[in-house]
């Protein structure tokens, strides 16, 4: 007798989390027995406990807790070594698989994008990780600036190439990413509007990794002319790499509408 397999999505907060429309509108369309909740978990070190106690097949991690469970997993697989922080989990006979998706997920969402060469990342923090790596893989140094020094370390270490606001210097770029929180709840550009606007005078593309709304950063671009997205593509595609992961199923053009229609009426 096989029962329906449960995944989860870990958060503090976890109440505004999108994944489980996107889950299980998937589950539903391959008729896999499973079912997608939230888990709101307060203590991060308790993620192996709970997740192993529930008797979860997978689980997404999000906000706060992505460093603790790279920390907490048994087997971390690929990019999410370099990475250090994970988004997904997957229970292989008691054993947490821990994976990171949101990098690979980026650049399926920007695979519309064509001869992207020289990447600028505005940012240094959990995201910026993941998509820089997922550059590095891909062959393209990326550049990353951020606010403040102290976190660029770890992105020399990569070996990207990086700065802060106090010595950066403008160049040309195909692609520049917003992958800060400037935006997210305020209207602050992710740098000064004056060396955006810079920037945008030499650029093709622009993507805010925030999602749902017309932040600054992405009206800019727009005055600018740019082709440019919000982070809802990568949202939809991190999650279709960790689907494919939780089902072992390789999904279809099909599929994918029917996840991003989750994600758009909801
Ligand atoms: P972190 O908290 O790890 O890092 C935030 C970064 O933003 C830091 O580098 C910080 O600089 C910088 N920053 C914050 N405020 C400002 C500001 N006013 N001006 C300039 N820089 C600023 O965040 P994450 O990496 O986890 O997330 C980054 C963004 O990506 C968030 O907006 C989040 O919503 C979005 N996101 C989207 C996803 C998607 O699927 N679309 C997935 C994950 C995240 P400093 O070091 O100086 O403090």
């Amino acid at each position: 007798m096989t029962s329906i397999k449960k995944f989860t999505i870990f958060g503090n907060p976890v109440e505004h989390s999108k994944s489980p429309l996107m889950h299980n509108a998937g589950f539903k369309f391959i008729n896999f027995d499973a079912v997608y909740t939230k888990t709101l978990l307060e203590d991060g070190t308790q993620i192996k406990k709970v997740f192993l106690e529930n008797n979860f097949s997978g689980a997404n991690i999000t906000v706060p807790h992505k460093e603790i469970a790279y920390q907490k997993a048994d087997k971390v697989i690929g990019m999410a070594n370099k990475i250090k922080a994970i988004n997904t989990y997957i229970n292989n006979n008691g054993t947490i698989e821990a994976y990171n998706t949101d990098g690979v997920g980026f650049l399926r969402a920007i695979n519309e994008f064509k001869d992207i060469q020289k990447v600028l990342i505005l940012g240094a923090g959990g995201t910026t990780r993941a998509i820089s790596v997922a550059f590095l893989e891909n062959g393209i140094v990326p550049t990353i600036v951020n606010r403040s020094k102290n976190k660029l370390d770890f992105f020399e270490n990569l070996g990207c190439k990086t700065a802060h606001w106090d010595n950066f210097c403008v160049d040309s770029f195909d692609l520049i990413i917003n992958a800060t929180s400037a935006g997210l709840n305020d209207t602050n550009y992710p740098i000064s509007q004056d060396i955006l606007k810079q920037l945008f005078q030499q650029s093709k593309y622009a993507v805010d990794c925030i999602y749902g709304k017309i932040t600054p950063f992405l009206s800019l671009a727009q005055q600018y002319n740019l082709t440019y997205k919000d982070g809802k593509d990568m949202l939809l595609y991190q999650g279709i790499v960790a689907f494919e992961l939780f089902t072992k199923i390789k999904a279809t053009n099909k599929l994918i509408d029917i996840m991003k229609n989750a994600l758009d009426t909801n």
